[in-house]
């Protein structure tokens, strides 16, 4: 089926179209410049220019792909979870469309899209897999018999999530937003051994698969402050490169024992944070040596978009699970385990 996905869950505008698993369109908008100067995505700035860009980034796929809107054999949404009113602009215009249309509505969970999305550019996705999803609100190792009927997590943070520690050590730093990739081009001229800063949660008695990235933070910006105090200068690159090495060490190590005790030997990762090229490069270093094959999309594909949205719309067509109703709901707090909305009525 031919599948246009819309994804406004934060400050991307995306419209993606795919037929199966293979990728037509990829459009996509972003008001990162208009938060920048907050420090952070202010949810009212991203609503309104959702509005303003999402009629334009429709015709952008379309125009990409070489379609038509008669073209298209289903539409996908992010219902959640993400920002409500971000929501609501891409839910509000996909049931228009699909209204319009004629076509089936699928209000899909945006997490279980980051993971899905790796179809596109490696085939279809192995099962079961493991998934390590690692974004700006959310960092959970999940365990996917099937991307379309079961999702079920293994563990959490139990505070901030990975890109979100990004974004917030980019800022003591004085980098700019959205800290990720910031911090990981500032990691390449620096020693990930200069500064042992501490992994969270791995002691013997911590939940194995459980994250914790806020003690990390508060220890780099102490780490900082001292040296400011002492008048001495902070070495930026060092502190990037030890605080990123902090992160991935945590989130490999973990991900690869839930891969071992659980029997499974393909490590998908996703979410913006998989975009991290020290994140990609130690996930394949330690699973070769374990006999894990790890698969991460390009970064492009990482961050929000709206062909992951349609890669797992067309995922639930081909897998036979029933369409949304009409009047599906945005749902800022959507659970993992519920891939697909279901309607209020
Ligand atoms: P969620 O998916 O949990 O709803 P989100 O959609 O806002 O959150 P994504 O777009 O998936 O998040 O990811 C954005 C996050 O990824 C930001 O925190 C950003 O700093 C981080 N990020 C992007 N590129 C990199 C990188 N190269 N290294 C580390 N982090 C990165
Ligand atoms: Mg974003
Ligand atoms: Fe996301």
């Amino acid at each position: 089926p031919i599948v246009l996905g819309f994804e406004t869950s934060c400050d991307e505008t995306g419209v993606g179209i795919v037929r199966g698993i293979e990728l037509l369109a990829d459009a996509v908008a972003t008001s990162v410049d208009e938060h920048a100067r907050f420090g952070g995505v202010v949810p009212e700035v991203a609503s309104r220019a959702h509005l303003d860009a999402m009629v334009p980034t429709v015709h952008r796929a379309l125009d990409q792909a070489g379609l038509k809107l008669s073209d298209i054999d289903a539409i996908a949404v992010t219902s959640g979870p993400g920002l409500a009113g971000a929501l609501l602009v891409g839910v509000a215009a996909a049931k228009a469309y699909a209204l319009a249309l004629g076509k089936p509505i699928y209000g899909v969970n945006h997490l279980a899209a980051h993971v899905c999305v790796d179809q596109l550019e490696h085939g279809p996705l192995p099962q079961p897999a493991m998934a390590l999803l690692v974004s700006g609100g959310h960092s959970s190792l999940l365990l996917v018999p099937d991307v379309a009927t079961d999702v079920r997590p293994l563990g959490n943070t139990i505070d901030d999530a990975a890109g979100e520690a990004f974004d917030k050590v980019a800022r003591v730093l004085g980098l700019g937003f959205p800290g990720g990739p910031h911090v990981d081009r500032a990691a390449r001229d620096g020693d990930p051994a200069a500064i042992a800063f501490p992994r969270g949660l791995t002691g013997p008695r911590d939940a194995p698969y459980d994250f914790s990235f806020s003690g990390l933070k508060t220890a780099v910006a102490r780490w900082i402050e001292a040296r400011e105090r002492a008048g001495e200068p902070v070495p930026v690159a060092d502190v990037a490169a030890s605080f990123q090495e902090a992160v991935v060490d945590v989130l490999t190590r973990k991900a690869l024992r839930a891969c071992k005790e659980n029997g499974v030997d393909h490590l998908l990762i996703g979410g913006g944070v998989a975009a991290n090229s020290r994140l990609r490069a130690l996930a394949t270093e330690r699973a070769e040596a374990m006999g894990i094959r790890v698969r991460v999309p390009r970064p492009g594909l990482c961050t929000d978009n709206g062909a992951m949205v349609a890669a797992l719309g067309a995922q639930l067509v081909a897998s036979g699970v029933e369409p949304s109703a009409l009047d599906l709901p945005a749902d800022s707090s959507m659970p993992v385990t519920e891939i697909v909305a279901q309607g209020l009525s």
